[in-house]
């Protein structure tokens, strides 16, 4: 028998995800937003709850291959663009729309060969500082990408650095809305956090049409997934959001503790009564954080309780206090939904590890066995 650890992905949470992302945006199409292997879920195992989504976004040609293979005929977009000039032979074959955010791509562009002008999506860098073209520059690159006739339509686009902490995105949509005032193309501007905490309707945005820019297209990303993009000032429950991945396991052995006694490398357990604790089949080798540790929260048979001691390689240890019928073979979750239906947020286990959900589902290590459920 493998290791009992499994990952899950929920095909009808990511579909209700992307339902909620629409409700947040009703006026907007949605880009299903699949980079880095959909977010370490798969792109071929997110595909049939994402096929409601308008569009699929994501940085790497292989992967927009692997879209199209799937028999995806609607729209790709490429979140970086191209890296080099070959790159724009394969998004003609393709049919892929390309994000331009530097000089070289359009070089690129005006040496292209092609009889099908592309749809390209000129990248403004309205405070970031990462990709994009600074609003002082930004109209002369839309007058230079206009005048190519590889190119065909430019819509408008942006990303928010601070969507979802307290500074909000003001600033940049105020310097997005002033530069590209007058300038013909549909708009992209909104990531999870921005969907889900500043959407704008075309309502709204023509009653404050200074401040605010009506979004053709929302991009979101890790709410498609089941996290909160806000965590911890919202959860996913807040948002409605159900998790599209859980990561289960089963209780290898079980330990009786006497007082004093300590769990696990570098003792960093001590057991100051008399208690039983559970060996879980997961690791750091699984892609659950080596930076957790005593305190994290898991479910065994879907009651809530804690990790002790340190991750290793192939194991975490936890508290069976909470849990006195769970022993060998017990169902162990590491976070997403339990047989029982109860919910661990994968926020709160990427909390405890200091980082964000984002980074754990896209850590999930190869060697775990996924299946996809309806
Ligand atoms: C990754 C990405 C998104 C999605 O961000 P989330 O925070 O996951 O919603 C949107 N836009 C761009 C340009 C991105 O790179």
């Amino acid at each position: 028998m493998p290791r009992p650890i499994q990952a899950t992905i929920h095909t009808d949470a990511l579909r209700h995800n992307l339902e909620r992302a629409r409700q947040a945006a009703p006026d907007a199409r949605v880009w299903a937003i699949v980079k880095a292997n959909a977010y370490g879920h798969g792109i071929e195992r997110v595909f049939e709850g994402f096929r409601g989504a308008d569009g699929f976004a994501l940085l790497d040609l292989e992967e927009a291959r692997r879209v199209r293979a799937l028999g995806w005929r609607g729209p790709i977009l490429l979140l970086e663009g191209v890296f080099e000039l070959r790159d724009l032979e394969l998004c003609s074959r393709l049919d892929l729309w390309h994000t331009v955010h530097c000089d070289e791509q359009i070089d690129m562009l005006a040496t292209h060969k092609t009889n099908v002008p592309h749809r390209v999506f000129l990248k403004m860098n309205s405070g970031m500082n990462r990709l994009g073209f600074t609003p002082q520059r930004y109209r002369a690159a839309w007058t230079r990408l206009n005048a190519l006739p590889q190119v065909d339509e430019i819509s408008l686009m942006t990303h928010f650095s601070d969507a979802d902490g307290p500074k909000g995105v003001a600033t940049q949509m105020a310097v997005f809305a002033e530069v590209t005032r007058d300038l013909p193309g549909e708009r992209s501007l909104s990531n999870s956090a921005a969907t889900l905490r500043h959407n704008v309707t075309a309502t709204d945005a023509s009653s404050h049409p200074d401040t605010q820019v009506a979004s053709d297209w929302v991009r979101p990303g890790i709410a498609l997934y089941g996290s909160a993009p806000d965590f911890p000032q919202h959860s996913a429950t807040h948002w409605s959001l159900q998790p599209g991945m859980t990561l289960a396991t089963k209780i290898i052995a079980t330990q009786d503790l006497a007082t004093g006694a300590m769990v696990g490398y570098g003792s960093t357990f001590v057991a100051e009564r008399p208690m039983r604790i559970g060996v879980l089949a997961c690791g750091y080798a699984d892609g659950y954080p080596r930076a957790c540790s005593t305190g994290t929260p898991v479910l065994v048979n879907g009651v809530r309780t804690r990790m002790v001691g340190r991750v290793s390689m192939d194991m975490i240890t936890v508290d069976l206090t909470p849990v006195p019928g769970a022993g060998f073979c017990s169902e162990a979750t590491l976070w997403g939904r339990a047989a029982n239906g109860v919910v661990l947020d994968i926020d709160e286990v990427a909390q405890c590890a200091g980082t964000v959900g984002y980074e754990l589902m896209c850590a999930l290590a190869a060697r775990v066995p996924v299946v996809v459920a309806e």
